[in-house]
This record gives C-alpha cells, sequence and structure tokens, in this order.
C-alpha cells in the first residue's frame, strides 16, 4: 500500500467528546469514524488492525481443536425466553414486519445451546468446542472511550461442550492458556483475575485484564501468593477476634440538613469509619433486605446477593425504602425500622468497635452509639463490603493487597448446565442414561483489545503499536518525491519488502517531510525506513518509531535485507 492511495484521513486536533488517548488517537488517526453513541465504521487502518487481532485469536482457537461458526445477529425472543436472559437491560429489542420480536444478540448462549440440543446426543459427538469472531449489540447505558465500550463490538465468542467435569475442566484451561498467547501474541501485559460471573451466571470464572491507569476496573492482588481478583469478586477474610466496645447510652441526635456520608461526618464531627451505612435492598424474590456497612466502605450487591442466598439483589426504590424505614430515603437505620421483618445483614468488620452513628428512621436525624448485635438483632454477619487495597489477602495469611487499574478483555467461564438445563441440550452417555451437557462460553473483546492495546502502548506523538497487531510493520518514507533518486528507490526497497513477505507501506506522498513523518507517528507503524538526503552517500535510515537510538544509516544496497531481519526480530519479541 501506498499513502498516496490509502484512505486515511487524518485530523490534527482532538476530537471534542473524546476523553481516553485509545479514543482520541482512534480517530485522529483515521482508524474508525463515529456514527453514533457507541458505533463506529472502520476505516482501512483500523480494519486491518481488527483483522490482525481476530486473525491472532482465531489461530489460538484452532489450536486447541476449535471450530468456527458464524450465529446470527437477529435472535428470535423464544430462545432467550428458554434461559430467561429476554429481560437483559442492555438488549436491543426489535419486531419484524409480522409483530414478532428479535434482539440484537448480545452474546450467543442460547443460539449454540440450540444448535447442539439439535444435533449433539451422545456422549460420543463431544468434546466440542465452537467459535466466532462475530459483532455484538448491546445497548450500554454509557458507552464511553471509542471502542472500549461501544454500543456494536466484536466479540470472539467461544462455547465448549463436555460429558464430565474433567474434560470441561481440560477445554477451560485450553482456553485459559490460548488467552494468555492472545494477548501475549498482541503485545500486551495481562493479568488474569478472579471474577464475578455476573448475569451469565455459572461458576468459575476469570478475567483477563490489561493493566493501564485509564482502566474502568479494578484488580486487587497479593505480591505474597499470586491471588488476584477483580475488587468487585475480592473476598476479605472474617476478623478472628474482636474486642467489643464499652457499651455507652444510645440517643438520636438532629442532623438538619446533612444527607450525604460527608455531611454527618462534618455535622457531627466524626470521622466517617464511626457511622454504618445502612442499604435497603430487594431480593430477587421481593423480600427486602438491608445490608450495613462502615460509612467508608461500599456493599457490594453480588456479594450481598450471595450472602442473602435469594438470586440477586437490588437497590430498593425510594417507595420501598420510605414504607420499611417509615422516614425519608437517606435515614434508614438498623434500630427502629417502621416494617421489623425486615433481615438485617451486617458486615463483618463491623464486628470491631461499637457504639457507630446509623441513620434514625426519622427525617434529619441520626441515632448515636449503635453497636450490632446489642442494639438490634443481626440476621448474619457476612463478607458484603467491596474489597480495597489494603485488606487482607483471602487466600494467604500474611498478604496484603494492593490494587491497580484494568481494562477487561476477556471473561471466560464455566457455565455448568444452567444452559443446557434451562434448554433441554441432553445427551446419552455409555450407559444409555440421560444428562444435561457441561457447557462452558469464553469471551474476548477484539475491538475492546484494540483500543487497550492504544492505551498501553502510545506517546505525545501517537500509537506505538505492537508489530503483530499493526496496520502495516514498515514505512518507507521518501523525504522528498520529486527527487527521482529518492522516489525510485523507496519503490525498489517497497517492492524488495513486499517480497519478503513484510507488510510494509510506503509514504510517497507530495507532503512536507515534517508532515509526513507526524502522520507515520501517529498511526504508529513500528518500523521507519527513510529515504531521504542521505542517498547522496548511498544510505537509508532504519529505526523504531520513537526509539531513543534514533535511526541507523544502512547502505542501500543492504536495506532490504536489514529491515525484514529487523522485522523478524520484532516478530519474534512477540511469540
Ligand atoms: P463489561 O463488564 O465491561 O460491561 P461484560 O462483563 O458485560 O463487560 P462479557 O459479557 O463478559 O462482558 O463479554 C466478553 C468480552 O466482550 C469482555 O471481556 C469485553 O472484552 C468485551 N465487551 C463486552 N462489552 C463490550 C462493549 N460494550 N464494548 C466493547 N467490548 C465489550
Ligand atoms: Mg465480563
Amino acid at each position: 500500500m501506498k499513502t498516496s492511495q490509502l484512505f486515511f484521513p487524518t485530523l490534527r486536533e482532538v476530537p471534542k467528546d473524546a476523553e481516553l488517548a485509545s479514543h482520541q488517537l482512534l480517530v485522529r488517526g483515521g482508524f474508525v469514524k463515529s456514527v453514533a453513541a457507541g458505533i463506529y465504521s472502520y476505516l482501512p487502518l483500523g480494519w486491518r488492525v481488527h483483522e490482525k487481532i481476530s486473525q491472532i485469536v482465531r489461530e489460538e482457537a484452532n489450536s486447541f481443536g476449535g471450530q468456527e461458526i458464524h450465529m446470527p445477529v437477529l435472535v428470535p425472543k423464544e430462545l432467550l425466553d428458554e434461559s430467561g436472559r429476554s429481560s437483559v437491560p442492555v438488549l436491543f429489542a426489535l419486531k419484524d414486519k409480522n409483530e414478532r420480536d428479535f434482539f440484537l444478540g448480545f452474546t450467543h448462549e442460547e443460539v449454540v445451546t440450540d444448535i447442539v440440543r439439535s444435533f449433539v446426543n451422545s456422549w460420543k459427538q463431544m468434546p466440542l468446542y465452537l467459535y466466532q469472531i462475530q459483532t455484538k449489540e448491546r445497548d450500554e447505558p454509557r458507552p464511553r472511550g471509542g471502542l472500549i465500550r461501544g454500543r456494536e463490538f466484536t466479540m470472539y465468542d467461544g462455547y465448549s461442550f463436555d460429558t464430565n467435569e474433567a474434560d470441561l475442566e481440560t477445554i477451560y484451561r485450553q482456553n485459559f492458556r490460548a488467552y494468555e498467547r492472545v494477548f501475549q501474541r498482541c503485545g500486551l501485559d495481562y493479568l488474569a483475575v478472579e471474577a464475578d460471573p455476573g448475569a451469565i451466571g455459572g461458576s468459575e470464572n476469570h478475567e483477563f485484564m490489561i493493566l493501564t491507569e485509564s482502566g474502568e476496573d479494578t484488580v486487587l492482588r497479593c505480591d505474597s501468593c499470586g491471588y488476584a481478583a477483580n475488587a468487585e469478586r475480592a473476598e476479605i477474610p472474617a476478623l478472628t477476634s474482636a474486642e467489643p466496645a464499652a457499651p455507652m447510652e444510645s440517643s438520636v441526635v438532629a442532623t438538619p440538613g446533612a444527607h450525604t456520608i460527608d455531611e454527618v461526618c462534618s455535622f457531627l464531627r466524626v470521622e466517617s469509619t464511626r457511622l454504618i451505612k445502612t442499604i435497603v435492598c430487594a431480593a430477587a424474590d421481593g423480600s427486602v433486605v438491608a445490608g450495613l456497612v462502615r460509612g467508608d466502605r461500599d456493599l457490594n450487591l453480588p456479594k450481598f446477593g450471595r450472602a442473602v442466598g435469594r438470586g440477586a439483589v437490588e437497590l430498593a426504590d425510594a417507595a420501598t425504602v420510605i414504607r420499611v424505614t417509615g422516614a425519608p430515603v437517606g435515614f434508614a437505620g438498623p434500630v427502629g425500622l417502621a416494617d421489623e421483618s425486615v433481615e438485617i445483614y451486617v458486615d463483618n468488620e463491623l464486628m470491631a468497635g461499637g457504639n457507630y452513628t446509623v441513620g434514625a428512621n426519622q427525617n434529619d436525624a441520626h441515632r448515636l452509639n449503635v453497636t450490632p448485635g446489642r442494639s438490634f438483632k443481626v440476621k448474619r454477619w457476612v463478607d458484603i463490603r467491596t474489597a480495597v487495597a489494603g485488606d487482607q489477602c483471602p487466600r494467604c495469611s500474611d498478604g496484603i493487597l494492593a490494587d491497580a487499574r484494568g481494562i477487561e478483555v476477556g471473561h471466560i467461564f464455566k457455565l455448568g448446565t444452567k444452559y443446557s438445563k434451562d434448554m433441554g441440550a441432553l445427551f446419552q452417555n455409555d450407559l444409555g442414561e440421560k444428562h444435561p451437557v457441561l457447557m462452558g462460553c469464553y469471551g474476548l473483546g477484539v475491538s475492546r483489545t484494540m483500543a487497550a492495546a492504544i492505551e498501553a502502548h502510545n506517546d505525545q506523538n501517537g500509537i506505538a503499536w505492537p508489530i503483530s497487531i499493526a496496520p502495516y510493520e514498515v514505512a518507507i518514507i521518501v523525504a522528498n518525491v520529486k527527487d527521482d533518486a529518492q522516489k525510485s528507490i523507496g519503490l525498489e526497497l517497497y517492492a524488495a519488502l513486499k517480497e519478503h513477505r513484510v507488510d510494509v507501506l510506503l509514504e510517497d506522498r507530495e507532503e512536507r517531510p515534517g508532515v509526513k513523518f507526524k502522520d507515520m507517528d501517529l498511526i504508529g507503524i513500528p518500523i521507519q525506513v527513510v529515504v531521504g538526503k542521505g542517498l547522496t552517500e548511498g544510505v537509508v535510515e532504519v529505526g523504531l518509531r520513537g526509539s531513543a537510538e534514533g535511526r541507523t544509516r544502512i547502505p542501500v544496497q543492504d536495506a532490504a535485507v536489514h529491515v525484514t531481519e529487523l522485522v523478524r526480530k520484532e516478530r519474534e519479541k512477540l511469540g
């Protein structure tokens, strides 16, 4: 490809709505064009990167026996009714001309389970691993950061089908390994962490995180034992000993106008660690439960749901809060609830100390000196707060967790029989008995990985693509195309590199050299070859983009071999 023909509309200005580096650079480099919030067209450079990542994923999936299929974007509602997922909030829903309900596929467990239940009925047909690389649609409440969180995006989604736990474990580990290989080959530092299974359900699951400051997720890890988990998921060991505080007399005090924890703290002149937050929630069965955590902590809803054991819990709506507390929203407390049947779950941490300040279930009032278990009945002591840096490691006794920011680029699950039971995907074992198939699902965001790679690799001049996923490996920059010698050497080198199977871009536009260097830096081609004034001395200059060592002068006749060798070395670094 020659830049004189390449369609890559680069911009000097940073797009107004783009906060993340990857979003800015994808737009500025002419990789993508925004169509609507969270929806993008890929332009030629962007699509090349997309396809390189897809190809790496495909090769790794094929390496352990994956078979590629392609399922539709349009999914009939009945299929999602079977698994109970037709009311998932991010679904895009539509009707056809005959008023039949459809969804745009947000992930394809139901569609693939329907394939398998139709054709797989014997133990002899498994293990089976099917995958696709396909467009997904999700009406994300907050599309952001360009390709990081789109409403339309590309996912590799694989699905495993097995007859027994050992085989499921094998395929899970194979996928785990394949994910590691994918991120290594893409030149990305990743961390696999234990994660919350979320809406998909199932048991063991891991997220793959690219560690960068701009990541949305917090991960916690222990340097002593290697434990790593999404902060949403990380467990917190229960206190082994706690000193009971001497009882103090409880009283209600007026706290006019103080609604938030900060306002209450400054009004009463206490630290937030001396407060208890009482969070009224609704369980999936409709019952109302209260979760109590220290004032400076966050209630973790997935953990709380597991602790209550009646399906997912959500924050209760205002009407419910008013009904059970007998007070406006913002003053809930565990003592004197209007509805005394509300079960109160208390975070383990509150075993320590006592004499806390809580909401008084009255407008503009708080209650002082409240101690769980003494001042009110505790249904159960539980681990329901979100872990933070500094917490003790749940796996080893002496580690302390440290935090980092990450972008979730992959998520793998052992689903077990959730979908096969719901949808009747059964097989006959060698004794002729029928059992539900054991499933796993494995999702990797291709488009998100593309953006995460930029978050991890950029500088003030633009993108620094790892060579494996760069749109081109080498840019030959002809400084002055009006100079016949430069032009013809440029063309010769271009032909020779193509011959050597190097992905090469010839920068042959009639622009000032400065503009060309800027653009090649911006779009991030990893190896740059400059054909310029040095030609009068018989040399071209070869160097890595942004390298501190600068460029090396190489005799023209050696240039093709030298550059090919450099490409080979750079490729090898990524394995
Ligand atoms: P998130 O927590 O970021 O919303 P998720 O947990 O809903 O993602 P999964 O259902 O696990 O995502 O999807 C598998 C992979 O697909 C994710 O690890 C991520 O790489 C990618 N992905 C999910 N949602 C998006 C999105 N809106 N835009 C781009 N990629 C996405
Ligand atoms: Mg996920």
